[in-house]
C-alpha cells in the first residue's frame, strides 16, 4: 500500500482563500477590518522570518497587520505597556508574542498579560482551560491545523485511536485535547513512554511532535493507519541541510493510509490558522458569527 500524500500547502491556501472571502464581506457589509498585531523582541533569525511571513499573509488575505519589533534588551514593564495598549485598541482584534523571548523575560506572565479574547496563539492560561473543559476557546495554531486536515480526511474521528506522541503545551497536549473534543480515543506519548512502537502501532491516527528526526518508522505504523507529523528538524545529508519531520517518511508512506510530507505538510497549515484565529476573534469581538469550517 502506499499512502495518500495530504497536501497541507493546498490545504492552508483553501484556508486562506476562505478567511479571504470572509474578511471582504466584514468589510463591506460591516465596516470592520480584522486586525493582527506580532510582537517580535530581539532578533532571532528564525523569528524574524516567521513574522514576516505572518505578516505578509495577514495583508494577503485583507486584514490589517501591526508588526511591533523591540530590541532584544526591553524591559518587562515596556513589554506589558505595549500589550496594553493593544488590548485596548479596537483596531486589534489578535495579538501574538512571538516566541521565545529573550531569557531575562517571563514568556508565562507575558502571554497572560494579553486578552484572552485576543489571544489568537491559544496560549493564556484561560484559554488552556476553556479547551481543557470542552469550551469555547482561542486554539493553538498548529494543532487546530492538524485537527482540520484529520476531518478533512476522515470527516468524523469519534471512537478512532489516536496517539499523540509529545506533550508539550504548544501541541501535544492542545493536539490531545482537540481529538477528545472530537471523541476519539486518546493516548498521549512521551519521552518516558514504555515500548513506544507498540503504542503507536494501536493507532488509527498517529500525531508526531516529539522534534526528533524520522524517530517514528514504519514498522511502527499500523497498515492503513493516518500520520500527521508535525516535526521540522533540520539535519544534514550529504552535505546539503535538508528539512525532515518526526516521522521516517518513506517506510511510513509504505504502511499508512494517509500521511503529511515534511515540508508542505502540517507547516503551512500553522499561519493559515493563526489568520482563521484572528477571523475568529473579529468575529467574536463584534458578535457576529463564527467563520464556519475555521474553528475547533
Ligand atoms: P517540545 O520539545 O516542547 O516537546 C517535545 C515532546 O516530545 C516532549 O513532550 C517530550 O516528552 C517528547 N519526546 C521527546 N523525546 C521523545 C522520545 N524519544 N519518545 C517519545 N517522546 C519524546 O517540542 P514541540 O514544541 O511540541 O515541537 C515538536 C516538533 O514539532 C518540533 O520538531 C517542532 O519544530 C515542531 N513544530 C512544528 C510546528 C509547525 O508549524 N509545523 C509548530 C510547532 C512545533
Amino acid at each position: 500500500m502506499t499512502a495518500r500524500i495530504i497536501d497541507g500547502k493546498a490545504f492552508a491556501a483553501d484556508v486562506r482563500a476562505r478567511v479571504a472571502t470572509r474578511v471582504a464581506s466584514l468589510r463591506e457589509e460591516q465596516g470592520i477590518t480584522p486586525g493582527l498585531a506580532v510582537v517580535l523582541v530581539g532578533e532571532d533569525p528564525a523569528s524574524q522570518v516567521y513574522v514576516r511571513a505572518k505578516g505578509k499573509q495577514t495583508v494577503e488575505v485583507g486584514m490589517e497587520s501591526f508588526e511591533h519589533r523591540l530590541p532584544a534588551d526591553t524591559d518587562e514593564a515596556t513589554l506589558l505597556a505595549l500589550i496594553g495598549r493593544l488590548n485596548a485598541d479596537p483596531r486589534v482584534h489578535g495579538i501574538l508574542v512571538q516566541l521565545p523571548l529573550p531569557g531575562h523575560l517571563d514568556s508565562d506572565l507575558v502571554i497572560n498579560a494579553i486578552d484572552p479574547a485576543k489571544d489568537v496563539d491559544g496560549f493564556h492560561i484561560s484559554n488552556v482551560g476553556l479547551l481543557g473543559t470542552g469550551q469555547k476557546a482561542m486554539v493553538p495554531c498548529t494543532p487546530l491545523g492538524c485537527l482540520m486536515l484529520l476531518r478533512d480526511l476522515h470527516g468524523s474521528l469519534s471512537g478512532m485511536n489516536a496517539v499523540v506522541i509529545g506533550r508539550s503545551n504548544i501541541v501535544g497536549k492542545p493536539m490531545a485535547q482537540l481529538l477528545l473534543g472530537d471523541s476519539a480515543t486518546v493516548t498521549v506519548a512521551h519521552s518516558r513512554t514504555r515500548d513506544l512502537p507498540e503504542v503507536v502501532r494501536r493507532a488509527d491516527i498517529v500525531v508526531a511532535a516529539v522534534g526528533r528526526p524520522e524517530m517514528v518508522r514504519g514498522e511502527w505504523i499500523r497498515p492503513g493507519a493516518t500520520v500527521i507529523d508535525v516535526g521540522i528538524n533540520r539535519i544534514d545529508r550529504g552535505g546539503k541541510t535538508v528539512l525532515v519531520g518526526d516521522v521516517h517518511y518513506d517506510s511510513a508512506a509504505a504502511v499508512a493510509g494517509a500521511i503529511t510530507p515534511v515540508p508542505g505538510g502540517v507547516g503551512p497549515m500553522t499561519i493559515a490558522c493563526l489568520l482563521a484565529n484572528t477571523l475568529t476573534a473579529c468575529c467574536r469581538a463584534n458578535g457576529l458569527p463564527e467563520p464556519e469550517g475555521l474553528t475547533a
